[in-house]
Parts: structure tokens; sequence; C-alpha cells
């Protein structure tokens, strides 16, 4: 499952928080009083049916417990309309395959898989985050070949764009950096094969083999487009989602 639409679907248990976007700057500044929660009683954890028709017949991979934020990040690419064209012309090309093929939606070039962080973990690790990824300058990212991946579950195929050579070495120190915070949180890091990409469609299941045939089609359309515009985005910032809360951090210029 793409990760950034774990995110938007299962959220957190936080309905009840606003949507905002915060600098990590900011967050590590405000000092806030420390409640007396001894009073409260507990709230018991509750598992939430999954309804796969309410999200477009996906299935959860984790269970929804109340205290659980899902957490990931990621970066966004600057030109999502540029995306957006190739994945028009990526469509057409893939109606031959007999499988619903949907739009990926939240474009983003993941550097976590989705993690599940308790709420009173978010200001430290996002502290920790800006301690490591503060010092990395910003970069151009360009992209190379398409590519077919599936989730770990095998429950969903998708076509997306690798980055190229160079974007791929940022990127991995970026998911280095990224890494040891996990680690010290111990949560699951990143692949340790790492394949950077923007995912544009998907399918339901295991389509990589009817996709094989038809991969070399899919890149000479996009190659030819790639050495026409010599497309680069400038990337001045990385992205934490967590829950329904948003947390940027800016690179050095
Ligand atoms: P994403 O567009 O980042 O959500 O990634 C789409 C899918 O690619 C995810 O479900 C990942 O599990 C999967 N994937 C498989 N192999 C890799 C890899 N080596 N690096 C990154 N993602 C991978």
């Amino acid at each position: 499952m793409s990760a950034l639409s774990y995110i938007s679907e299962y959220g957190s248990n936080s309905e009840d928080s606003d949507c905002e976007i915060y600098s990590a700057s900011a967050v590590k500044k405000i000092k806030l009083h420390v409640p007396d929660l001894s009073n409260i009683a507990v709230v018991p954890k509750e598992n939430i049916k999954d309804n796969p028709a309410v999200h477009g017949g996906r299935k959860r991979s984790f269970p929804h417990e109340r205290g659980n934020w899902a957490s990931f990040i990621y970066v966004k690419y600057p030109d999502e309309e540029f995306l957006h064209n190739w994945i028009e012309k990526l469509r057409e090309e893939v109606s031959c395959v007999e499988a619903t093929c949907e739009q990926c939606d939240n474009i983003h070039i993941s550097l976590s898989k989705t993690f599940i962080l308790k709420y009173h973990l978010i200001n430290p690790f996002t502290s920790s985050l800006q301690e490591v990824l503060g010092s990395i300058e910003c970069f151009e990212l360009s992209f190379g070949a398409i590519k077919v991946y599936c989730n770990e579950e095998n429950t969903r195929t998708f076509i997306s764009l690798e980055v190229d050579y160079s974007s791929n070495k940022y990127l991995s120190n970026i998911s280095n950096k990224i890494d040891q915070v996990l680690e010290e949180y111990k949560l699951p890091k990143f692949y340790d094969d790492p394949s950077f990409h923007v995912s544009l469609l998907w399918f339901h299941g295991n389509k990589k083999r009817e996709l094989k045939d038809i991969l070399e089609k899919l890149n000479n359309t996009v190659q030819q487009d790639l050495h026409q515009h010599n497309k680069t985005g400038f990337i001045d910032k990385l992205n934490c989602k967590i829950g329904n809360k948003y947390f940027q951090y800016s690179l050095q210029p």
C-alpha cells in the first residue's frame, strides 16, 4: 500500500485534532505546561473493524488502535503537474492489462515505511529528526526509469518512476540519517536496498507478470519526455506526516 494513503485512510485516533502545519524548529521551542493526568481514566484500547469498501477496496495491514499515530517521512516533488501528464499517458498504455488501474493520490517519494508513533513520542521524535536533517543541503532531483513495485503484502502493484543515480545518492544519505532516528525509537527502518521512486498508478494484487511485457513500451514513452524536457525538481524541504499533523524540515541553501 502507498504509505501516504495509509495515513489518509487510517489517520490516527485524533479525529478531534486540527490539521496543522508545524515547523519542526517551532515545535522544539514551545514549552507546554505538563497537565496532571492522574485523575483521567485511561481510554481502553479498541480494535476498529476494517471496511475495505470505504477506501477503494484496500486492506489494512496493521490494526487501527487508539493512541497509534500512523507516520511517514517523504519528499514532495515540486512540479506535480508534470507528473500528472505522465499519469495520463501511462494510464492509456496500461489499458491493455485486464485489471482496474487507479491513480496514486498524494504523490510523494517515500523516505520511510509507514510506522506507528505513540502520542507522547511525537515531540521528541520530530526534534530528533530536526537534529539529523538540519545539516542536509538542498538538491536537484531527477528521474531515471519506470519500475514496477509490489507492497510487502503483495496486495497492490505500483507503476512508479525511479529517481536517477545522483538523486539516489542524495536520498540514500538522507534515508540513512532517518534510519538512525527510527532505530533510536525502535521503529522499523526503510528497506535494506531502498529504491527511491514516485508511484503514479496502482493495481489491486500482484500484477508484476502482466506489466513485465509492457514495461519497455512504458519506459520509451517516459524516456522521450525526460530527454526532451531535461526535467529536474529542486528539493528544499523534507516532510513528515504524523496522524493528521504535518512537519516540514527546511534544507540548507
Ligand atoms: P510508495 O510509492 O513509496 O508508497 O511505494 C510503493 C510500494 O513500493 C510500497 O508499498 C513499498 O513497499 C514498495 N517497495 C518494494 N520494494 C521497495 C524498495 N526496495 N524500496 C522502496 N519501496 C519498495
